[in-house]
C-alpha cells in the first residue's frame, strides 16, 4: 500500500486504543441547552426567536450574521429561557440562545432531495441553510468554502480522515459506521466540482476505515482512497493538500488556490444530511477519553448539550483529574468549567488524571534542532520564539514566523521544554493586529484624500 506523507511532522503517543473499539451511542438531551451565537469563523449569527418562544427540533433560531457567517438550529424541542452571554469552552463569554428542552423531541419538517433534482446553487443554498461549518475545528462556513472563485480549477475534494491528533476516534466512528452517508456526501460536493476527483484520505492507523472505504467506492471512478502516513500533523489543511496533490500552500493562500477543497469527515457527514435529507446541523460525534474518564466513549451529542453531561455518560472521572482539555492534546484548549455547551466545533472532552505540563521546568535552548526538524513548515521555531520574547516582530516576520500553522510540534519536540508554540502564536497575533491597524489606518486615510 502506497502512502503519501509530508517533510518533518512527529510521533506522539497515540492514545486512541482507548476509544476507538467503542462504537458511537446517543447521549440524550437533558435539561437546558445552550446555542452561543458565534459557532463558526465570521459574523455572529442573529437570532430569530425571543424569549418565552416555543421551538421544535431542528428550527432555525439564529440565522446568519453576514456572508461569512453561519445559521444556528435547536437540537431539542422547548422553550426559550433566556438570549444572554454564557461561559463557553475557552472559558470566554457569548451572547447565547438558551432553551429549556421539553424532553418531547417534536420536530420541524424536513425536505429531503434526490442529488439529480438540485442544481449547484440550491445544494449550496441547502448547505447555508442547513448551518454547516467545518467540523474539524476551523467552523468555516461550508458554503463559502465550496463557493470558490474558479471552481472550474478545482480538481481535487479531500475529504480529510486523517484524525491525526492523538486520542480522537470520532471521525474513524464516522467512517466506520456512516461510510454509506460520507460517500453521498463526498458526491454532493463532486457535484459542484465538475473537473475533480474525490479522495478519502486516512492515515494508515485506522486500516479498518481504509479497507471499508475503499470497499464502499469500488464502483465509484471519481472517489479514491489515499492511505496517508500515520504522522503529526498529517490532517492539517496545507499538509494534507501536500500529500494527497504534491501541491504546496502557504498563509496568504487558499486550498482552492491549488486546486483543492478540504473537508472534514463530519463535515461531510453533515452536509450529506443538510442536502439529501433537509436536516440541519443539530449534532456531531465527540470522543470523550483520557486516562481520567471511567469508560471512554463516543457519544452522538445534541448540540447545546454540556461537556459535563458528555463525561457523565461516560461514567464520570476517575478521582480528581488535574486536566481537562477541548480537543486534542496537540491543538486542544485547557478547560476551566465543563458546564460549558458542545457547539459544532466541539471535536472531545479530554481528561487526564495528571497534568505532567504544569510540572515541566524550562531550561535553555541546546541548539539540538529538534523543533525544526519536526516543523511542517520548515521554520526555526527556536529563532522565532526569541524574536517573539524580544519583541522583534520585524525579524519575526522576515524569518516566515507567520507561515506557523501553530501545530504543537515544536513544543511537543523540544527537550528543553521551551513553549515555542505559545510564543510563536503569541508574535503573530501581536504581528496580525499591527498589519490589520496599518491597513485600516492606511484605508482611513485614502478616504480621508478622497473626500477633500
Ligand atoms: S507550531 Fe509552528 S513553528 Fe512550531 S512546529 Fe508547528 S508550524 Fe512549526
Ligand atoms: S528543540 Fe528546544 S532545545 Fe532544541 S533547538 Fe529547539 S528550542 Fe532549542
Amino acid at each position: 500500500m502506497r502512502k503519501r506523507t509530508f517533510r518533518g511532522g512527529i510521533h506522539p503517543f497515540e492514545g486512541k486504543e482507548l476509544s476507538r473499539e467503542q462504537k458511537t451511542v446517543m447521549l440524550p438531551a437533558d435539561g437546558e441547552m445552550v446555542f452561543p451565537l458565534s459557532q463558526s469563523i465570521g459574523a455572529p449569527s442573529k437570532p430569530v426567536v425571543a424569549k418565552g418562544d416555543h421551538v421544535l427540533r431542528g428550527q432555525l433560531i439564529a440565522e446568519p450574521g453576514g456572508f461569512v457567517s453561519s445559521a444556528i438550529h435547536s437540537s431539542v424541542s422547548g422553550t426559550v429561557k433566556a438570549i444572554e452571554p454564557r461561559t463557553l469552552a475557552t472559558g470566554g463569554k457569548c451572547m447565547s440562545i438558551v432553551i429549556e428542552n421539553d424532553g418531547k423531541e417534536e420536530e420541524a419538517e424536513f425536505h429531503p432531495a434526490s442529488p439529480e433534482s438540485l442544481t449547484k446553487q440550491e445544494i449550496l443554498q441547502r448547505i447555508r441553510d442547513g448551518g454547516v461549518v467545518g467540523m474539524g475545528g476551523a467552523g468555516f462556513p461550508t458554503a463559502v468554502k465550496l463557493a470558490p472563485k474558479n471552481p472550474e480549477k478545482i480538481d481535487a475534494v479531500i475529504v480529510n480522515g486523517a484524525e491525526c491528533e492523538p486520542y480522537l476516534t470520532s471521525d474513524f466512528r464516522r467512517m466506520m459506521e456512516d461510510g454509506e452517508d460520507l460517500v453521498k456526501g463526498l458526491q454532493v460536493i463532486l457535484k459542484l466540482f465538475d473537473n475533480a476527483k474525490g479522495y478519502f484520505a486516512i492515515e494508515d492507523n485506522k486500516p479498518e476505515a481504509i479497507a471499508h472505504m475503499r470497499e464502499l467506492t469500488r464502483d465509484l471512478d471519481r472517489i479514491e482512497v489515499v492511505p496517508l502516513r500515520t504522522k503529526y500533523p498529517q490532517g492539517g489543511e496545507r499538509t494534507i493538500i501536500k500529500a494527497v496533490t504534491g501541491r504546496e500552500l502557504n498563509s496568504k493562500m487558499l486550498p482552492a488556490d491549488v486546486g483543492a477543497i478540504v473537508d472534514n469527515v463530519d463535515t461531510v457527514y453533515s452536509i450529506k444530511r443538510a442536502v439529501l435529507d433537509g436536516m440541519p446541523l443539530m449534532e456531531r460525534i465527540i470522543t470523550v477519553t483520557g486516562d481520567g474518564v471511567k469508560e471512554p466513549k463516543n457519544l452522538r451529542v445534541h448540540l447545546g448539550s454540556s461537556y459535563a453531561s458528555a463525561l457523565k455518560a461516560a461514567g464520570g472521572a476517575v478521582g480528581s483529574p488535574e486536566k481537562y482539555i477541548s480537543g486534542g492534546p496537540m491543538m486542544g484548549f485547557a478547560m476551566y468549567s465543563l458546564d460549558v455547551p458542545l457547539v459544532k466545533g466541539s471535536s472531545c472532552l479530554l481528561v487526564f488524571a495528571k497534568d505532567p505540563v504544569s510540572r515541566l521546568t524550562e531550561s535553555s535552548c541546546i541548539n539540538c534542532c529538534r523543533c525544526s526538524q519536526g516543523c511542517p513548515e520548515r521554520l526555526l521555531p527556536a529563532r522565532l520564539a526569541d524574536f517573539s520574547e524580544r519583541g522583534d516582530l520585524a525579524a519575526f516576520e522576515k524569518l516566515h514566523g507567520l507561515e506557523c500553522v501553530e501545530c504543537g510540534s515544536c513544543s511537543w519536540s523540544c527537550p528543553a521544554k521551551r513553549p515555542l508554540t505559545q510564543l510563536i502564536k503569541s508574535a503573530r497575533r501581536r504581528l496580525l493586529a499591527e498589519k490589520k491597524k496599518a491597513a485600516m489606518q492606511a484605508k482611513a486615510q485614502a478616504a480621508g484624500k478622497a473626500g477633500r
